[in-house]
């Protein structure tokens, strides 16, 4: 079976053919860390992680990158606002969004690179566009002189006006044209900052994506992936830095074959936004609903329609993993379907069509209509079944809100449980570590060690 996605550089659906099918590679723009992730930061990771299930439905080798901004202005913002250090900011950040997304079953990448770690690569890819002339030095800054690419424009389609009237551009005297862009700026005293020809100074913010991609991934790699809000300035950005580096004529292609962007979510109707304070954050709905619920409701949309957030689909996708619970509980541990396999049926068809997931739904439901009506043992359907929501990534034993079984006394011990076996294995302590990571795990708490520190979930299964 052929796998059709929707490529938004072409703007045409077309039949997935990967650079080479023995390694898949995908890139998506991960977080910038100096805040709780909100909804549409979900909506992304979520519908990522089925891309790559499904993917891997198909091929074996699919390595997945996402990265994390540590290094922004806004994080900078933050912690003087909140007198701390912008590491106190970042790593604090960086495990809560891990942790959010756990609860939502996102797989975490393979490799999540940290922008503060591969500066030295940005510096590098500088030079190289400084030297072929697609940047330019001014009052200390490097620019990239979007003039010098051929192709610029040609991802986010807009015109000139409206590059220049896009969001994120600064408009600045120091600019040869308007729409130019920042890679690297000048640090004041008390800013992050790292040595390079130009002085101390730190990266503007699309070079981070361009440098990471081609050194976890190499490219070309397939697919790019981010929210429709990132097309323009970041990925146009990140194409015309990547392209540059070969030639200044070079396809848009040469750097991801293929573009995927997940659409807005909206509030009750209306855009999410601070100023009208209807951002809703992933971390206080974990303690209203379960994560379960949650993903559900983040793909019961195409995920390139426009999702309108609301307790009415939290609601109605409650009602539906509570129904898929009941309905399997009961027929469970009848049925062996271990060595059944199927993967040519409805529900993959329709994920194979550009990830059409209300059509997947829909399809799942009628199965466990028909599985109700007949609960003798079906082998076939109960497999099918299983199988499906696994690909959705749904863990229905999962289905309850691990934050608010878990009081905020035992948090800070488990917190505390999981510090002592931080520095047992720092100390080289690994018998002690190894019985608090037991200890833990009669608790029911397990542990994942990422790069950004442990984190835990609670296993109520
Ligand atoms: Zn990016």
């Amino acid at each position: 079976m052929t796998f059709l996605i929707y490529d938004s550089l072409t703007k045409k659906k077309q039949q997935f053919v990967p650079v080479d099918k023995n390694n898949v590679r995908v890139y998506a723009c991960g977080p910038t860390v100096y805040n709780y992730a909100h909804v549409g930061n979900a909506r992304m990771s979520v519908v990522t992680d089925l891309l790559i299930r499904v993917l891997k439905t198909i091929y074996k080798n699919v390595k997945f990158v996402s990265n994390i901004t540590d290094v922004d202005d806004k994080i900078i913002e933050a912690a003087k606002k909140e007198k701390v250090k912008i590491e106190d900011i970042t790593s604090k950040f960086e495990k809560i969004y891990n942790q959010d997304m756990l609860e939502l079953n996102v797989r975490l990448p393979d490799i999540q690179p940290k922008a503060t770690e591969y500066i030295k690569e940005m510096i590098i890819m500088i030079e190289k566009l400084v030297q072929n002339q697609s940047a330019y030095i001014s009052n200390d800054n490097v620019i990239f002189n979007v003039k010098k690419y051929k192709h610029y424009g040609v991802l986010s389609r807009r015109t000139k006006d409206e590059q220049i009237a896009g969001s994120r551009i600064e408009v600045a005297d120091y600019k040869k044209n308007p729409e130019d862009f920042v890679l690297w700026k000048p640090s004041k005293e008390d800013e992050p900052g790292w040595e390079s020809p130009w002085g101390r100074g730190r990266p503007g913010w699309h070079i981070e994506c361009s440098a990471m991609s081609e050194k976890c991934l190499k490219t070309p790699f397939d697919i790019h992936c981010g929210g429709v809000d990132l097309t323009f300035p970041h990925h146009e950005n990140e194409i015309a830095q990547s392209c540059s580096l070969v030639a200044n004529d070079c396809e848009p292609s040469e750097f991801s074959k293929y573009w995927f962007h997940n659409g807005f979510v909206t509030s009750n109707g209306e855009k999410m936004s601070k100023s009208l304070g209807n951002i809703k954050l992933v971390n206080d709905m974990l303690k209203e609903y379960s994560g379960p619920v949650i993903r559900l409701s983040l793909l019961s949309s195409h995920y390139r329609q426009p999702l309108d957030w609301s307790k009415k689909i939290l609601d109605q996708s409650k009602k539906n993993i509570l129904r898929f619970s009941k309905v399997l509980k009961d027929i469970e541990n009848k049925v062996d379907t271990n060595n059944l396999n199927q993967n040519d049926n409805d529900f993959i068809r329709a994920l194979y069509d550009d990830l059409n997931t209300p059509k997947a739904l829909a399809v799942l439901n009628g199965w466990f209509d028909d599985l109700k009506k007949n609960s003798s043992s079906n082998e076939n359907l109960v497999f099918l079944i299983k199988q499906a929501l696994q690909i959705f990534g749904l863990d229905i034993k999962r289905n309850q809100s691990t934050n608010t079984n878990i009081t905020e006394e035992e948090k800070i011990m488990i917190e505390k449980m999981i510090q002592e076996r931080e520095i047992a294995r720092k100390n080289k302590d690994f018998r002690k570590a190894d019985e608090l990571r037991e200890k833990l795990k009669e608790m029911r708490i397990f542990l994942d060690d990422t790069s950004g520190g442990t984190i835990w979930k609670k296993n109520e299964s």
